[in-house]
């Protein structure tokens, strides 16, 4: 399967809202499939709501750059992910955050083994244009924000919450929102992704 990628480099400053000094950092690394379900102006949003969330934990996304991919065909099962982190990731850091025409939102820690081909997608989040089903949207909290849940899922190394108990990482429709535990910020902050600012005199 022959792929024709085209990358244009944009650096994104209005996403980067007014979070105050926090000392930690994410860089993000948005690549947007252009087949026609995303642009700026639905993604930027995301990611500023996302900002607001991991204020809470003293985290700030920055730098958030936006790439935009060629990839005719794609469809979000394998190899086609695969093919197209190997194509892309080259050039962009991680996390990294793919944003694609269909449904069925993922993200990935450290899931694979180091021989395993897809080991390339660790850190990678994959973003629907789609939300699963209209009794899904129907239930969820207006605050919540796949963009920041599968960030959530990519700095704590974990899958969902127990059932019932309502934060950006339950696993159900119902209960997810935009709240993070004590717990989870701490778990946020010890991330390999993040990154601690060195102190700067002034
Ligand atoms: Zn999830």
């Amino acid at each position: 399967m022959f792929y024709l990628f085209l990358i244009l480099g944009i650096h994104l400053h209005a996403g980067a809202a007014a979070t105050g000094n926090v000392p930690l950092t994410v860089p993000l690394d948005l690549i947007v499939l252009k087949n026609g379900a995303w642009g700026p102006e639905t993604v930027y949003p995301h990611v500023e709501r996302a900002q607001r969330i991991f204020a809470r934990c003293g985290i700030r996304f920055a730098p958030v750059k936006i790439d935009y991919a060629e990839a005719p065909g794609f469809a979000r099962r394998p190899p086609f992910d695969q093919e197209l982190a190997e194509a892309v990731m080259p050039g962009h850091a991680k996390p990294a955050l793919f944003f694609f025409d269909g449904a069925g939102s993922e993200a990935y820690g450290e899931d694979f083994s180091d021989s395993s081909p897809r080991k390339i997608l660790e850190y990678t989040g994959w973003i629907a244009s789609q939300i699963n089903t209209p009794d899904y949207v129907k239930a969820r909290h207006p605050a919540y924000d796949t963009v920041a849940h599968e960030i959530a899922h990519m700095l704590c190394n974990c899958g969902h919450t127990s059932p019932g108990l309502p934060n950006l990482l339950s696993g159900q429709a119902e209960f997810v929102n935009d709240e993070v535990t004590p717990q989870q910020c701490e778990q946020f902050r010890a991330s390999p992704l993040v990154h601690r600012e060195q102190s700067v005199g002034v």
